[in-house]
């Protein structure tokens, strides 16, 4: 099956109003840009190196995502034109993206990652974690950076109840969240969630974002990195 062929199958069974982000990471930008020539146009990395390397060599018109675990080391890396942070798990971390965005003159999109993966560990915040984070005045204060859903990652299971309820765990979470701290705010809309395996549970369960790699590009060849 070809990548464009792989893309349009995919995107047939997504709704209008979730949003496809092809997760790129391992794949050479050669391979990555038969998907841009099918038309993709939101590409997902979850290393910062490999991310800035596309971003130079591929076509300008790419909103590109991070969605693995951030280093704050790193921000400044990807600051100048990240388009979606997927993975922001702390106050500190957040911080940071918020003063590289200030010297770079830029608003950053976030979402905060929640751990919903019972049996796994993960990066993450508890709804606990998640709830002080935004009550603190250091959030508050930060202009540079807009906060716009939630992300999480079930457990990699075959067990469909179990990563369902894990995903309704973050529907019921975000509403409550938007209720409590976002409820006027149009922007915070996002709920990231569901990959190759468990997209479809995803959007049942009320995903706003998919994050795709493997069911386009392929299995990851991870020993040529
Ligand atoms: C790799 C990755 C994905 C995509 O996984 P597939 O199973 O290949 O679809 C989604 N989200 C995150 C955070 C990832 O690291």
């Amino acid at each position: 099956m070809s990548i464009q062929s792989n893309l349009e199958r995919i995107k047939a069974t997504i709704p209008d109003n979730v949003t496809l982000v092809a997760i790129s990471k391992t794949h050479p930008a050669e391979v990555v840009m038969e998907a841009y020539n099918a038309g993709q146009r939101i590409f997902g990395e979850n290393k910062v190196q490999e991310m800035v390397a596309k971003y130079e060599t591929m076509p300008k018109d790419i909103d590109w995502h991070l969605v693995g675990h951030l280093q704050s080391n790193k921000v400044k890396y990807i600051a100048p034109f990240v388009s979606l942070i997927h993975s922001v798990d702390g106050l500190k971390l957040l911080d940071v993206i918020n003063k590289e965005a200030e010297k770079e003159g830029r608003i950053i999109n976030c979402l905060l990652q929640m751990y919903i993966a019972k049996e796994e560990t993960k990066f993450g915040l508890s709804s606990e974690e998640l709830e002080d984070l935004l009550k603190s005045s250091e959030y508050k204060k930060m202009k540079n950076i807009k906060v716009i859903g939630l992300m999480g990652m079930a457990s990699f299971v075959d067990n469909t109840e179990k990563v369902k309820s894990e995903f309704r765990y973050l529907t019921s979470t975000f509403k409550h969240i938007k209720d409590l701290y976002f409820k006027d705010i149009q922007d915070f809309k996002e709920i990231s969630m569901g990959m190759s395996g468990d997209y479809e549970i995803a959007i049942e369960e009320g995903s706003t974002m998919v994050r795709i790699g493997s069911s386009i590009f392929g299995h990851r060849d991870y020993t040529k990195q």
